[in-house]
């Protein structure tokens, strides 16, 4: 299976490094050919307006929509969780604008309000995990479709919906692949 990595802005490296540690293959996805190639697609963390602005330029947008509503496996780790949100709490654009959630953008403030907190998660991992929190949103709303995975301090923090899954912390920048291998083995 290749797993490839949007790669206009954000941590695609530290993805496709993760993706590695697996043993699977991860490639960088840029174009249209790209996508066609892949088995699965990440969206990584970054700046969701930029990487926004970036699909419509490169005209990769509604490609990309379509192959997704079609049923490519996708998981969005924050930024890539705003980019597949319907909505976004205070503004009228949407990005992909397909996964029936109600994000809200820098829900624990600034960058200086990043965090780590350790956390078992019941069916995902038996052992704790960390999970790294960078200007990190979390999901407000969400409709009877989509299952809610992990909540923190009562909000939530991951779910999934169909081939999509979001989280708002970054798996990748730690050495646990337990939330790819849960990507790989339950969405792909
Ligand atoms: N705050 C960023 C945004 O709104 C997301 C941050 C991240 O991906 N770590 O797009």
């Amino acid at each position: 299976m290749i797993i490839g990595v949007l790669s206009l802005q954000g941590d695609v490296i530290e993805h496709i490094n993760h993706i590695k540690k697996t043993g699977y293959i991860g490639v960088e996805v840029k174009t249209k050919q790209d996508i066609d190639a892949i088995d699965a697609l990440i969206l990584p963390g970054g700046e969701s307006t930029a990487i926004g602005r970036l699909l419509r330029i490169t005209e990769l947008e509604d490609y990309l929509k379509q192959k997704i509503i079609n049923g490519l496996p996708v998981w969005g780790t924050c930024a890539g969780m705003i980019l597949l949100a319907k909505n976004i709490d205070g503004e009228d654009k949407v990005h992909l604008g397909i996964m029936n959630i109600k994000v809200k953008r820098n829900a624990y403030g600034t960058q200086l309000d990043s965090f780590i907190i350790q956390r078992t998660i019941e069916n995902i991992s038996k052992n704790p995990i960390d999970m790294i929190f960078i200007r990190a949103p979390y999901i407000e709303e969400f409709s009877e479709t989509v299952t809610p995975l992990i909540y923190v301090d009562g909000n939530l923090v991951a779910a999934k919906e169909n081939n999509i899954l979001v989280t708002s912390f970054h798996p990748e920048l730690t050495d646990n692949t337990t939330f790819l291998n849960y990507f790989i083995n339950e969405i792909c």
